[in-house]
Order: C-alpha cells, then sequence, then structure tokens
C-alpha cells in the first residue's frame, strides 16, 4: 500500500493559487507511484477565494509570526495574519487526524513555504506558517520542498 503524505493541492496542478494559477511539481507522476496524496490548501482552508491578494511577511518568517515580532500583510496593507493561522491549523487537524506522517509542501508561500519565503519583497530564509506551527509544537510530522520530486531524495 502507498504511503498517504499531505501534499499543497496547487503542487497537484490544482488552479487554487493566489494568481488563479497552480504550481504543478516536476515529476508528478513518479511521486504519484510512490504516495498517495492527501491534498489541502490552507488559504482556502481559511476561507479566502481565488484568486486573491497576495500576502508577504513583514518583519519576518511564520516563526517571528508565532513569536509576536512579524505579520503577514496584503498588498492592499490587510493584516491577515489571524486568518491565515487559522487555515494552517485546519490543514494541520486534517494532517493530525489523518496520522499523516510526511508533507510535500510549496515553496516560498507563506502558509506552505518550506525554507524561503518574501519577507518584505525578498526571497528570504525562513518558513511558513504551517511547519512554524509543526515545529512549534514539536510535531512528529517531517516537512518536504514539494515543488520537485525526483523519487532519489527519500
Ligand atoms: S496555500 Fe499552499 S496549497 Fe494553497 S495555493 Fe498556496 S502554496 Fe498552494
Amino acid at each position: 500500500m502507498k504511503e498517504p503524505v499531505g501534499v499543497s493541492l496547487c503542487l497537484l496542478g490544482i488552479p487554487c493559487r493566489y494568481n488563479g494559477g497552480h504550481k504543478q511539481m516536476k515529476g508528478l507522476e513518479r511521486f504519484l507511484e510512490r504516495f498517495s496524496p492527501v491534498p489541502f490548501c490552507p488559504e482556502q482552508l481559511a476561507g479566502l477565494s481565488t484568486p486573491r491578494v497576495p500576502v508577504q511577511f513583514y518583519g519576518g518568517d511564520a516563526r517571528a509570526v508565532l513569536e509576536g515580532r512579524a505579520r503577514l500583510i496584503d498588498e492592499k496593507g490587510k493584516d491577515l495574519t489571524e486568518l491565515y493561522i487559522t487555515g494552517c491549523e485546519r490543514a494541520l487537524r486534517l494532517v493530525t487526524l489523518l496520522g499523516l506522517k510526511r508533507l510535500f509542501l510549496k515553496e516560498k508561500s507563506p502558509c506552505c513555504g518550506v525554507n524561503v519565503v518574501w519577507v518584505e519583497g525578498r526571497t528570504t530564509e525562513g518558513t511558513g506558517l504551517l511547519k512554524a506551527l509543526i515545529e512549534g509544537r514539536g510535531l512528529d510530522i517531517e516537512v518536504f520542498v514539494g515543488d520537485v520530486f525526483d523519487g532519489e531524495s527519500l
């Protein structure tokens, strides 16, 4: 039986991104041969529409948000921090409910980013909200960059 794993919905080619597009992962066929994906989009779970106004971090990445030192602000200046946290909490509930141990997430996204996110107009080393929540709670869940699956890295 294939291992069920969490995956950012847009990586499966579903157009749920802020701009109405998707980012289908390179190597999706190989990924599907190996895993049974459980897709989710934290921003849609937050109740946001698609397309939507993009957001970025101010003051630091998602770890800084959870420490109260940074915020997520959209291009119109609206603070959407709590809404984005809500979406990630809902995604994490799904992940823990199903006992998923590995997640493949879209890099650079405010919710799904793994090692790089947008902070004040620049791509910066840091994590998105979902990974920060997992780390902050010490959950036994591994998070991988899902943009490219070469089948060799795991
Ligand atoms: S929140 Fe995650 S799943 Fe949803 S569009 Fe952004 S990167 Fe993709």
